[in-house]
């Protein structure tokens, strides 16, 4: 019994692990994209000609984390297990070292460890850079949108991160996938042009702090517009792929955006252009080496005309990226 027990909660797990991928694929795919058109002309011809491999390996660490459990702790960080306080970001050490001390690092892992997994793929990044380091800087810079993205993402950032607490489950991949699947084409996408970070940690608690802040707010309007809305329209079958599965129905959706007043697309713009100025800062710091003597493949005419449209549409607030 106890053996099937176990089963079935590690079966659990790894389904909650799926259901609850960070930001969702699409967005993921989207906003590490998007990033690349917020970038100086001097960074902007190498991000454009790899353009495909930032996109696609934009959930490359969701997906590390089925193969290997220490990448779990990297995508959430739980500040509410600190500290009761209205604030615990007050009395969280920032520095790794002071907060290992105070909390133990298995206190840490238990807890998520998102702003000093982006610390340290910033650093990472800095030394590819230096490097001329091709593809560790692709690679890296692709990770390290994956993790400011999910550091947008208010429910990443306290315990009740499914709204598992509150009798709210499903909520998660509700702000975060279905919601923006749905209603994205309406988003307006341009989040302007990345600027310098002087500390990537106190920016990456920034970010934190301040989707810690939201989550509030994610909750609550859930929780009053379940109460206010007609049940058996809450759901639907729509499909995904091949399957039709249950799921928020569309016009939850659409009454859950009203309510939350355009948070989700506002925490997009966000992820996008920090996501851009993690990269610029890193290239900065890394001295500027010139990128352009690192593209490998240059864009074919077509494939360039294509990339100036596009970025012509982010200048717009739209994107022609859909395959995803
Ligand atoms: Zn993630």
């Amino acid at each position: 019994m106890f053996k099937y027990r176990n089963l079935i909660v590690s079966f659990t797990g790894l389904l909650v692990l799926l259901l609850c991928s960070s930001w969702g694929f699409f967005v993921h795919y989207r906003v590490n994209r998007l990033a690349v058109f917020t970038l100086p002309k001097a960074m902007s011809g190498f991000y454009q000609s790899n353009i495909e491999l930032i996109t696609e390996h934009a959930i490359s660490a969701d997906k590390r984390r089925y193969v290997d459990s220490t990448e779990i702790p990297h995508h959430f960080f739980n500040a509410d297990a600190y500290s009761k306080a209205k604030d615990p970001f007050k009395t969280i050490p920032k520095k790794w070292k002071e907060a290992a001390a105070k909390y133990t690092i298995d206190t840490l892992n238990k807890n998520g460890t998102l702003p000093w997994t982006i610390q340290y793929q910033y650093y990472k990044l800095v030394r590819a850079f230096k490097a001329h380091d091709t593809t560790t800087i692709l690679i890296t810079s692709s990770n390290l949108g994956h993790y400011v993205a999910d550091a947008h993402v208010p429910l990443h950032i306290v315990l009740n991160h499914d709204g598992q607490l509150t009798n709210q489950t499903g909520i998660h991949a509700l702000w975060e996938s279905r919601l923006p699947e749905l209603l994205s084409y309406k988003f307006n996408y341009y989040a302007g042009k990345a600027h310098y970070i002087d500390n990537p940690l106190t920016e990456a608690f920034r970010i934190c702090q301040s989707s810690f802040r939201r989550a509030d707010t994610v909750l609550s309007a859930e929780r009053l517009l379940n109460r206010t809305f007609p049940q058996d329209k809450k759901y639907a079958m729509v499909k995904r792929g091949k399957r039709t599965i249950k799921d928020y129905s569309p016009a939850y959706c659409i009454a859950y955006n009203k309510a939350l007043k355009g948070m989700v697309e506002r925490r997009i713009r966000a992820s996008i252009v920090d996501i851009g100025s993690y990269w610029y800062s890193a290239w900065v710091d890394a001295g500027q080496p010139d990128l352009n003597k690192l593209i490998e493949k240059p864009l074919s005419v077509n494939q360039k005309a294509a990339i100036l449209k596009e970025e012509a549409f982010y200048r717009k607030g739209k994107t022609l990226y859909t395959n995803h």
